[in-house]
């Protein structure tokens, strides 16, 4: 049986045209998913009763369950969901005080990147998400929502390296900015990526306004290889000049995000190295500083290294934001839920 949710628009109004039926009946259809919250094809109840039986018959409408939720006092809250084969992703909701609802969604179970850092790619790559299982978490996290609230904002920056999965990917985000669907429009919806040349050049021919953020995490190839092993194929420079060029042709600013480790690529050089690589570049950099996570060596950086190397950037010129982690009472760092839940940690 088909998950409904791996269809896009064109195909679920194709499997109606093969039935004589009209287009709108897959609207009709993606309504009641996505704005009407339907969790079964006997809610649609605009539907003829056969054709909600066909429906039934033809398709799967969840595939997942939720096997933990966490509720941080912030308003966080985190879902770890089981895909049919019994893969488990993780995905978060994270509310702040002005009203946004962004979600966090995963595209991979596990992660082929082997961050040094990262506690979902510690056990390498299961498998690629389907569409549908990214619409899923998105569509769980909805489900969290109390009266009123909508998710205002998607960052694709869960388990997985997205622009490795970008053929599931890219269907899941067009249904999600459809008015069909939960009508985000791609200008609030943040790509992030470890930096796959190939990729932010495919993410760029798409001609979608998406936010893309590069993991930078150190300007020098050496250091960056050792936390990013994934660097050791591209390089810095083929990632920034993907960068630059997803800039030239969207229009949009490229974030670069520096995940910083105490003692690590938290040093003065360090600044210094990165304001030499992007120092010209109209780039936001976000400096993340690092959560502990047990079985990886790495120590928060001290608040005053992260404001100094946060001055070294803004004196360059440099646009920066420190983003400290939300939902820290809930295993915050991406696959730490999902190892406690595999008693890995
Ligand atoms: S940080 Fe992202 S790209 Fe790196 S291993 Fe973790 S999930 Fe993969």
């Amino acid at each position: 049986m088909l998950n409904l949710l791996d269809q896009t628009s064109d195909q679920l109004r194709g499997w109606f045209a093969e039935r004589g039926l009209p287009g709108y009946r897959a609207r009709q259809v993606w309504r009641w998913i996505f704005a009407r919250r339907a969790e079964r094809f006997d809610q649609m109840t605009d539907l003829p009763g056969q054709l909600r039986q066909a429906l039934n018959a033809a398709f799967r409408l969840w595939t997942s369950r939720i096997a933990a939720h966490q509720r941080a006092d912030d308003g966080a809250e985190k879902l770890l969901v089981e895909m049919t084969d019994g893969q488990r992703v993780e995905c978060v909701l994270l509310r702040d005080d002005r009203g946004h609802c962004t979600i966090c969604i995963s595209t991979q179970a596990g992660c082929a990147m082997g961050c040094a850092f990262c506690a979902s790619g510690m056990d390498g790559l299961a498998r690629n998400l389907t569409s549908g299982e990214i619409l899923e978490q998105m569509l769980r996290l909805q489900q969290c929502l109390a009266a009123g609230e909508r998710i205002s904002h998607i960052v694709v920056m869960g388990m997985g390296e997205p622009l490795a999965n970008l053929d599931n990917l890219l269907p899941a985000l067009a249904l999600a900015a459809s008015p069909e669907g939960l009508g985000i429009s791609p200008r609030r919806v943040t790509i992030s990526t470890v930096g796959l040349p190939e990729g932010i050049g495919r993410l760029a021919d798409e001609n979608r306004p998406y936010h893309l953020a590069v993991s930078l995490h150190a300007a020098d190839d050496d250091l960056r290889s050792r936390l990013a092993p994934a660097n050791r194929r591209w390089g810095v420079a083929a990632i920034l000049a993907a960068a630059d060029d997803y800039f030239t042709r969207t229009g949009r600013r490229v974030t670069f995000e520096v995940v910083l480790l105490g003692g690590v690529n938290d040093r003065p050089e360090h600044a210094r190295s990165l304001v030499e690589r992007l120092g010209g570049r109209p780039a936001l950099v976000n400096l993340i500083p690092f959560n502990p996570v047990a079985g990886l060596p790495f120590a928060a950086p001290r608040s005053a290294d992260v404001a100094r190397f946060a001055d070294t950037l803004r004196a360059a010129g440099l646009a920066v934001k420190i983003r400290y982690r939300k939902g820290d009472a809930i295993d915050a760092a991406c696959g730490q839920l999902r190892r406690r839940e595999r008693g890995q940690e």
